[in-house]
């Protein structure tokens, strides 16, 4: 009764990496700016980080555990130059972002990575997500408020 053997990370952006000031990024208004370690919009609306991301990406990088994005977000743009300036855009080896169903995402993610299904833990905030997705196989946890540390130690028996 061994825990999976994660080898690919895979995380949904709006609501699940961050809050784009409770709307999903693709209602924001460009041009964008940074300021510190969060990002405005031309309208003030602020982007923010959950804080437990980072202690999650630094924990997967130090294991050697491959990164991922999944988003079907309208604005693929958008969402990449938040991400730059969010000083996350690096840290993903594979990033899927476009509208469709999330299917779609994972199977090139796996075509592109190497990596089976079930090599591959997923957090995303909605429903249709997690059952789409968990439907091929992958692990998949729903986000409920923000991603917090606890629903990541418990898929890595911490
Ligand atoms: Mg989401």
């Amino acid at each position: 009764m061994g825990r999976p053997d994660y080898q690919l990370v895979v995380f949904d952006l709006d609501f699940t990496v961050w809050d784009a000031g409770g709307v999903w990024c693709d209602c924001l208004r460009p041009p964008f700016r940074s300021s510190g370690d969060q990002v405005h919009d031309s309208r003030g609306s602020l982007v923010k980080v959950y804080d437990d991301i980072h202690w999650a990406l630094d924990f997967l990088e130090e294991r050697g555990v491959e990164l991922g994005v999944a988003s079907r977000t309208e604005q693929p743009d958008w969402a990449r130059e938040l991400l730059d300036l969010l000083g996350l855009r690096g840290r993903f080896a594979f990033e899927e972002i476009y509208p469709s169903s999330k299917v779609r995402h994972f199977s090139a993610l796996k075509e592109k990575s190497g990596y089976a299904y079930g090599e591959m833990l997923f957090f995303d905030d909605e429903h249709r997500n997690i059952e789409e997705v968990g439907g091929l196989g992958v692990r998949s946890v729903l986000v409920r408020n923000g991603f917090r540390r606890e629903l990541f130690e418990s898929e890595f028996g911490l």
